[in-house]
């Protein structure tokens, strides 16, 4: 792989790993952003429990995703790394992964609560609810948890008809949020977004326990920014 190619991946990832710390969603290094090259066949990733404001575009680690071997980078990778790794594997189309362990995201997790579709805000970016995927078998954590954390997120999506663009997000019981896009950048903006219905779902049950959105709502929300009928936003702009 060229050393172009490898500065422009880092560069990516960095930025994404800065903007998520700016964000506020990550508490000091639970957290990280990684970015694919799909063409290259690679991953980069945020080194293992280095301090954010410490990290240079330099630090990110790319890494092979069929073998999972380190191309470039000094340092080790995220203790994460296989649970990305699974995931760029099962869906190529997937350019970007975000984790985090954000306050309400985390807190829908940790009750294995799905997070339901009441606001327009949620159907703009998730179309219906979060969902969370099943619990870890007491050998999945015990032997290659990282990797069966992306096993469990891997085999809800595969079994999902609608993903994994429709909700580029999902949660882990007892953990917390893992999010994706096109890139490293459209990974953070499903992390941040996530975070904000989260916290407006957990206040609209609390004030109305009843709350329900009518799905042609949703729909309308949804299909206006994605997909071939969008007309949200710029001609030529995505989202
Ligand atoms: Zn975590």
């Amino acid at each position: 792989m060229k050393a172009d190619k490898i500065k422009i991946l880092k560069t990516a990832v960095w930025k994404a790993n800065m903007d998520l710390w700016k964000s506020g969603l990550v508490i000091q290094t639970f957290g990280n952003a990684s970015g694919a090259d799909a063409a290259e066949g690679v991953m980069a990733i945020k080194p293992s429990g280095v301090d954010y404001d410490e990290c240079r575009w330099e630090d990110m680690v790319v890494l092979s995703i069929d073998s999972g071997e380190i191309i470039d980078g000094p340092l080790r990778p995220s203790s994460d790394t296989p649970t990305h790794l699974a995931l760029y594997r099962a869906f190529p189309a997937i350019g970007g992964i975000v984790h985090t362990h954000s306050r309400y995201a985390t807190s829908w997790a940790q009750s294995g609560r799905a997070i339901p579709c009441l606001g327009t805000t949620h159907a703009d970016y998730f179309y219906g609810p979060v969902p969370v995927t099943r619990k870890l078998s007491t050998d999945e954590i015990k032997t290659d948890y990282e990797a069966n954390t992306g096993k469990v997120i891997t085999e809800y999506l595969s079994a999902a008809t609608n993903q994994p663009f429709d909700v580029p997000a999902i949660l882990v019981p007892h953990h917390g949020p893992f999010t994706w896009g096109k890139s490293a950048a459209d990974a953070v903006h499903s992390a941040i977004a996530l975070e904000e219905v989260a916290r407006t779902a957990l206040l609209t049950l609390s004030l109305n326990p009843e709350a329900v959105m009518p799905q042609e709502l949703i729909d309308k929300h949804f299909r206006r920014k994605h997909g071939p009928d969008a007309y949200y936003g710029q001609k030529g702009e995505k989202s």
